[in-house]
């Protein structure tokens, strides 16, 4: 037993200045996005955390913003993760980890697609009626399509029999590995797998694996080819398991829920309006960080929760950049941001029966472009929670890839100009599937790839690494450690990726992890 080893509680005040807070930590982590759930678990066990968050709130992407009575998730709304059965359903799990709960509205289609040539289906949270869908548009391939689904299950069975935690933890390892055997083989096999190879070895249609390409590209953001088959396994297999679920009162509930969780252990506390200037490093190991307003606080351990590029290229020490960074840069690249459309509408603008979640595409050569003519996502949470709008409107969350590049460089008003075209041409594509949408907007408010960049604190406001290339699946994706001592990455920039479930998958194996390290005995 080793607890000794942690700091005693010391409860810190809610409206604590900066320069007020007690200077020893047990760990710092810079970020409250929902690579928090590293200090909830932390905290669960007996750690004492500061969670450092330079907004105003949590959440990050999973954060919201309120305009006029209506409730905007900024990112994310689709939300895997909030099942009640199996160990995949992390959300549930990172919230029980600090006592909370969130109620979540069970979402009975996980996506309407609406595609090129017609392409137009659904794929409902029963797993059977999604693949009868599919299957009546391409009957020659029913055998394919069976077994192309079915080996994703196989992944998800593979993880969703085992404890989701750190796999740089050998004891961990050794532990799963002999009480699960089969799975931890199922899960080797393919961890360097991409969707693509797997799909081609199932299907021949040429307009179903574009089909395939984009049930991963509106996830991934990249096609099937580049996306590894481990979370394509998750995706596609928990949307019919745990399903999607909505939480109540919006998506900026879960990392509000963590905050409060955290605060009310009386143990961790979580900081908001406090930057990170930089990780102070000290013989070569991660010892605190710097604020930009100069409040030097320390910690035995330091988690980044910023994008990779924010941490080894804003926060770290150029000196103390370890080389395998450059290599890493070379095999990830920076994905696109988004244009986001955020509507407040009136009721009746909506079709009877539309469903939550739309994806959009009418030409497949534009299933990546990134000019308003490109895939679109639509959101409208409202029909799950319409406490979230005044009555009688909703809510439709517009967006679309988008690079800061083309922001750049504008004079304000060519800025706005730019902003407003593009958001016109977006929301004119919608009226395929809302008719008359525009009539009916009484609020609009439209963020850019600067938006994010500004108020997400994401490096060209990018939503994640992507791979550069072909990559032998999730093989050469980062985990928690990182090569300097003391300092330790989570989010989405990690393995497994993108998305609250992965990230929340990357918050429970950096707390593991860290554990481990400070020799607690936590998650033995
Ligand atoms: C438009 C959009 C739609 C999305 N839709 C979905 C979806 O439907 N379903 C889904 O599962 N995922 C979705 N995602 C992805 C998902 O939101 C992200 O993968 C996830 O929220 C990332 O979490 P994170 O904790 O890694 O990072 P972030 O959310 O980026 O959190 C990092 C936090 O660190 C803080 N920070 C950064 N630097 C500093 C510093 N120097 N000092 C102090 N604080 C700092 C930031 O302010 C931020 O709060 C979407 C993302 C976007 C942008």
């Amino acid at each position: 037993m080793h607890i000794s080893a942690v700091l005693t509680p010391e409860k810190v005040a809610t409206d604590v200045k900066n320069s007020d807070l007690p200077k020893e930590w047990d760990v710092i982590v810079i970020g409250s996005g929902i690579g928090a759930v590293t200090a909830a678990s932390l905290t669960s066990k007996g750690a004492r955390v500061l969670v450092l968050e330079s907004y105003l709130i949590p959440g990050g992407s999973s954060g919201f913003f309120e305009r006029d009575g209506y409730t905007f998730d900024v990112g994310a709304s689709m939300i895997f993760g909030f099942g009640d059965k199996g160990t995949t359903n992390l959300l549930t799990r990172a919230l029980a980890t600090v006592g909370q709960k969130i109620e979540t509205f069970a979402d009975p289609v996980q996506i309407h697609y609406h595609l090129p040539d017609g392409l137009d289906l659904k794929v409902h949270r029963d797993y059977e009626a999604f693949l009868q869908e599919l299957i009546q548009i391409f009957p020659d391939e029913a055998q394919g399509i069976r077994g192309f689904y079915n080996e994703a299950w196989s992944v998800f069975n593979c993880l969703n029999s085992m404890e989701l935690l750190s796999l740089e933890e050998l004891r961990y390892l050794i532990r799963v590995f002999f009480s699960n055997p089969m799975s931890c083989l199922g899960l080797v096999k393919y961890l360097p797998q991409n969707v693509g190879d797997v799909a081609r070895r199932h299907i021949k249609n040429p307009a179903l694996l574009k089909f395939i390409d984009m049930e991963c590209y509106c996830w991934s953001v990249v096609p099937a080819d580049l996306t590894p088959m481990i979370n394509a396994g998750m995706v596609f297999s928990d949307r019919h398991y745990g399903g999607i679920n909505y939480p109540k009162g919006g998506v900026g509930q879960i990392s509000q829920k963590l905050a409060d969780g955290i605060e009310e252990s009386g143990l961790s506390h979580v900081q908001y309006r406090a930057r990170v200037k930089r990780v102070l490093v000290e013989g070569r190991r991660a010892v605190g960080v710097e604020l930009v307003d100069g409040t030097v606080l320390n910690a035995k351990r330091v988690v980044s929760n910023a994008t990779r590029w924010d941490t080894f290229e804003k926060l770290v020490p150029e000196e103390y950049v370890p080389p395998s960074e450059q290599g890493w840069r070379k095999r990830y690249t920076k994905s696109p941001s988004f244009l986001s459309i955020h509507l407040g509408v009136e009721a009746q603008a909506l079709p009877p029966g539309i469903e939550c979640h739309h994806i959009l595409l009418s030409d497949w050569t534009k299933l990546e472009s990134c000019d308003g003519s490109g895939t679109i996502f639509v959101s409208i949470p409202t029909l799950l929670d319409p406490s979230l709008a005044p009555p009688g409107h909703h809510i439709v969350h517009v967006f679309t890839p988008s690079w800061i590049e083309d922001f750049s460089n504008l004079s304000p008003k060519e800025y706005q100009e730019k902003k407003e075209a593009m958001a016109q041409l977006v929301i004119s594509r919608l009226e395929e599937v809302i008719p008359n949408l525009s009539k009916y907007i009484k609020v609009k408010e439209v963020g850019t790839p600067r938006t994010h960049r500004r108020f997400l604190n994401r490096f060209d406001g990018t939503y994640g690494p992507i791979p550069s290339k072909k990559l032998l699946g999730l093989l050469s994706m980062p985990f928690n450690k990182t090569s300097l001592p003391g300092l330790y990455c989570v989010g989405d920039s990690t393995f497994p990726g993108q998305g609250l479930n992965a990230v929340a998958f990357s918050g429970f194996a950096c707390a593991h992890r860290i554990a481990a390290d400070l020799n607690l005995p936590l998650f033995t």
